[in-house]
């Protein structure tokens, strides 16, 4: 993608799980089909460019908490092979000995290969997937995930944390209850993303993001294995730049 606006792409979460995260940039999500979603516009064919983007982003990973999210707004696949080395001599360099990666379903075969990759330099790769709700009619009819699995168990097989996005017209208290117990009884994590405003058609639902602040919220705002995104730039990263002269 071409004249996007410088974003943040690095940042340090200190709160549950605390860890650095590094929004990177890739070749694009090779599924890009889903509804909601126009951060897989952060992409560029130009593996050079993102090359020096990633080397910029992540020289300023410092290791203070020996773990590591790398997200690239698509699956850790669409990165170049010498953007992955880098994250290698990273990890190694920092002493990072826990490191995160997305992917999206379509990927899974490829999911096994990076974990021995990283392993053999005793490093453990999770693995985070968006899996949006488990309801198969509301994720793939509606949502246009790409997940072509109904059962939540196989689905969350080959991953260790799960994303869950809420805020939607259709979903209720329960529905979205269930897909957190399910998430959390399937998977290490579970991160939920409210819906926000974006460039999509698909838009926030007020009264829905109503009633998960009031009835879920609270259940699960202290639950060590659940991040709450408010706003998708909680984690510090994919928001706008403030340009140093504005700080
Ligand atoms: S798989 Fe992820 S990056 Fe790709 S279109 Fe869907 S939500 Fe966006």
């Amino acid at each position: 993608m071409t004249n996007q606006k410088e974003m943040e792409r690095y940042s340090v979460i200190t709160e549950k799980n605390p860890r650095e995260i590094v929004l990177l940039r890739g070749s694009g999500c090779r599924w890009r089909r889903c509804t909601f979603c126009d951060y897989h516009l952060d992409y560029s064919r130009d593996e050079k460019e993102n090359y020096h983007l990633n080397r910029r982003e992540l020289a300023k990973v410092t290791g203070r908490y020996h773990c590591l999210e790398a997200i690239n707004s698509g699956s850790f696949c669409d990165l170049d092979e010498r953007t992955m080395t880098l994250i290698e001599e990273t990890c190694l360099k920092r002493d990072i000995r826990q490191l995160h990666f997305e992917c999206h379903w379509i990927h899974r075969a490829e999911i096994p290969a990076v974990r021995r990759r990283f392993a053999d330099r005793g490093i453990t790769v999770k693995i985070k997937s968006g899996i949006e709700t488990f309801d198969y009619n509301f994720r793939e009819n509606i949502l246009r995930k790409g997940i072509d699995e109904a059962d939540p168990a196989r689905i969350c097989a080959p991953f260790d944390e799960i994303c869950l996005l809420f805020g939607l017209t259709g979903q209720t208290a329960a529905s979205m209850r269930r897909d957190i117990e399910t998430g959390l009884a399937l998977n290490e994590r579970v991160c939920i993303n409210i819906m926000t405003e974006n460039t999509t058609a698909v838009r926030p639902d007020r009264d829905v993001i109503a009633v998960f602040a009031r009835e879920l919220y609270p259940l699960y705002i202290d639950d060590p294995r659940v991040d709450i995104l408010m706003e998708n730039t909680d984690f510090g990263v994919g928001g706008e730049q403030i340009p140093a002269r504005e700080l």
